[in-house]
């Protein structure tokens, strides 16, 4: 057994601190399958937990990061074997189980899926659980019956990570995307990924009506709190937002018209704890239906060492489409 480099957030009575440190592989947590991490992401979580702005981290020392793609080094696991290629988002990485900021990590094999056909492994965290969260909120508006053709479908954060893979699967998908951002400048890059309409984001913070004039069918939501209530009071009759983010806050200043009034619906989205059969599924539709050149003009690649800064930057809503953390 040997040692592997990781960054780590310890934390004591003078708060939190983050370092590189020499990690000792006796030291992982308990799992029958070892992988070396090629490549990691950053999320709003990830910025969250960096900076520790939200308690998400529940144990120290803790290794962040909760994406990975890499190989499995050593299994006891029957469904993998060495050498296999994988990927793992959320399950409480970087929460309550050491994550992915680091070469190595030891989990349950329960939790790896192997890396669908058709995607490099840069790709795969280029989507990230950004990128797999906007196709569960697909999915989750699909399954509720919805179609382009009941009308547009709105987008909050949308120059954000899990706002950019949105935006570019809705389109995709055929539906007409208003994304709604509160960076107008950056209108050029969300039309390329497919958006019909830019939408200013103060249009939707302004005080909150119980029912206001019904303007989409459908919608991602990743901010929450007063722009959510609004886009919900404006939602057509009949229509569903899926709801997975909290960046503007995690309140919800809302009444209960728009859902006994005009049947509309909120549909919960979480991606850490979503069943193996739902997370294969939207893995395989990823990687058929998202546009690689798309994928690509949405993503930066960065190392390690720069992970710190670009945590502060996300929670400050700077960053824009995906963000790749080279490991190996
Ligand atoms: P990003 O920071 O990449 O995107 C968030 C976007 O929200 C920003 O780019 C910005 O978009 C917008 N935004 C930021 N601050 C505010 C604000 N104060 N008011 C209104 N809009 C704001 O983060 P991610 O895409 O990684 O994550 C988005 C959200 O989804 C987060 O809250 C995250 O925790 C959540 N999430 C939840 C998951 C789940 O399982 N439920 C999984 C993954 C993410 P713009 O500049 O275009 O306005």
């Amino acid at each position: 057994m040997g040692t592997f480099k990781a960054l780590v957030i310890d934390k004591n009575e003078a708060g939190q601190s983050v370092s590189f440190r020499d990690f000792n592989e006796t030291d992982l947590m308990d799992g029958d399958v070892t992988v070396r991490v090629s490549h990691s992401t950053l999320n709003y979580k990830d910025g969250l937990a960096l900076t520790g702005k939200a308690p998400v981290v529940r144990r120290f020392p803790m290794i962040p990061g909760v994406d990975l793609v890499g190989t499995v080094e050593a299994s006891s696991n029957p469904d993998f074997k060495t050498g296999d290629a994988v990927i793992l988002n959320g399950w409480g990485l970087g929460e309550t189980h050491l994550g992915t900021y680091a070469e190595k990590v030891r989990v349950k094999g329960d939790w790896l899926i192997p890396l669908p056909a058709g995607l490099s492994p840069q790709q795969a965290m280029a989507i990230g659980t950004a990128g797999y969260t906007a196709m569960l909120c697909l999915m989750a508006l699909e399954k509720h019956g919805l179609t382009p053709e009941r009308g547009p479908a709105i987008v909050t954060g949308a120059v954000g990570g899990v706002g950019s893979v949105a935006v570019a699967l809705l389109a995709r998908a055929g539906w007409h995307v208003i994304a709604a951002t509160g960076r107008p400048e950056e209108a050029d890059y969300l039309k390329g990924l497919g958006a019909s309409e830019i939408l200013d984001r103060s249009e939707l913070t302004g005080a909150v009506r119980p029912l206001a004039k019904e303007r989409w069918a459908a919608g991602v939501d990743t901010v929450g709190s007063i722009p959510l209530a609004n886009v919900i009071s404006m939602t057509k009759y009949d229509g569903a937002i899926a709801a997975c983010g909290l960046a503007a806050g995690m309140d919800l200043p809302s009444t209960v018209a728009p859902f006994i009034l005009r049947n509309v619906a909120l549909l919960g989205v979480d991606s850490v704890m979503a069943p193996k059969a739902l997370r294969i599924e939207a893995w395989n539709r990823l990687a058929h239906e998202l546009d690689h050149g798309k994928l690509a003009s949405m993503t930066s690649t960065i190392s390690l060492d720069e992970v710190m800064e670009a945590g502060r930057r996300i929670v400050e809503g700077q960053v824009k489409g995906r963000v790749v953390v080279a490991i190996a």
